[in-house]
């Protein structure tokens, strides 16, 4: 309304004469126009400042952490479904490579991101040979291990293609393997594959202490309900190369003394 009387009379008239020409109500009424304005500014400020706030949270849930799973093939096999070994033959007594996961980094993640780049195997031909020794699969029926690796490329792979493509992603996730020795890791701080039962906060730590980076323990259950040691999550950047703190680990639940059993 002030500004509407501003432009009406603005050749002739200044403001404040007029004001004075108007009866009190009408000042009135102009005033709590004014703060009525006042007050739809501060709203506009604050509905700009959430507009900000809700980039910035967009930003912070778009940039990416990775999560690289390993898998004991023990735990794997130890439970009430059981497993298959590859066509291949039984995978090493070793961790195995589980899958590299694009993740936000408010720990949800995006999936199957780009059907028209489905998994082609023919693009990691070199590294099939590594990858059936540190990538095998367990699921039955048996098979060669192909079906996993395009579950992980077309499910998680696709969804950091514009930095790792098939080769490049495959080859981050065996060369962490390589530079990282979960098992050797362990063990060197007496946690062995025995059967026997460790406490969580001394694998964690033990893993902790060695790469400098909280890892998580997933844990899943044996035939007679026991706790067991069944994958380690580590987070590295989205190049896929360095250990990064995660950002959020998964929810789920260990004993605090758990299983690692024999492979
Ligand atoms: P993800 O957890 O990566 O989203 O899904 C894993 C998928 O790969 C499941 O459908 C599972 O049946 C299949 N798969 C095939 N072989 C293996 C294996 O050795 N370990 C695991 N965890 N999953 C496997």
């Amino acid at each position: 309304m002030l500004m509407r009387l501003q432009s009406k009379n603005k050749s002739s008239t200044s403001l404040d004469d007029l004001k004075s020409r108007l009866p009190l109500e009408a000042n009135l009424m102009i005033k709590r126009s004014s703060t009525r304005n006042k007050w739809s500014n501060h709203l506009k400020g604050a509905a700009s400042e959430a507009r900000k706030n809700i980039r910035v949270y967009s930003l912070y849930r778009s940039a990416m952490a990775t999560s690289r799973i390993e898998a004991w093939p023990g735990s794997y096999c130890d439970t009430k479904k059981s497993c298959c070994y590859p066509t291949t033959g039984k995978p090493p007594s070793d961790f195995g490579i589980h899958g590299l996961w694009p993740n936000y980094k408010d720990g949800s993640y995006p999936s199957n991101c780009d059907p028209n780049n489905s998994y082609d195997q023919s693009k990691i031909s070199d590294l099939i040979s590594r990858m059936q020794q540190d990538w095998a699969t367990l699921a039955c029926p048996s098979n060669s291990g192909s079906t996993f690796w395009s579950h992980e490329w077309d499910k998680h792979g696709t969804c950091s293609e514009s930095v790792l493509d098939q080769h490049s992603y495959f080859r981050a996730a065996l060369n962490l393997k390589s530079k990282i020795d979960l098992l050797q890791i362990l063990q060197s701080a007496g946690i062995n594959p025995d059967g026997g039962f460790y406490s969580l906060s001394s694998i964690k730590s033990t893993i902790s202490n060695a790469i400098g980076y909280t890892p998580y323990i997933e844990c899943n259950v044996d035939e007679d309900g026991n706790s067991q040691l069944y994958q380690i999550y580590v987070c590295v950047d989205s190049s896929g190369s360095n250990l990064i703190e995660c950002p959020v680990f998964p929810r789920g639940k260990c004993g605090s003394s758990i299983e690692f059993p024999s492979f």
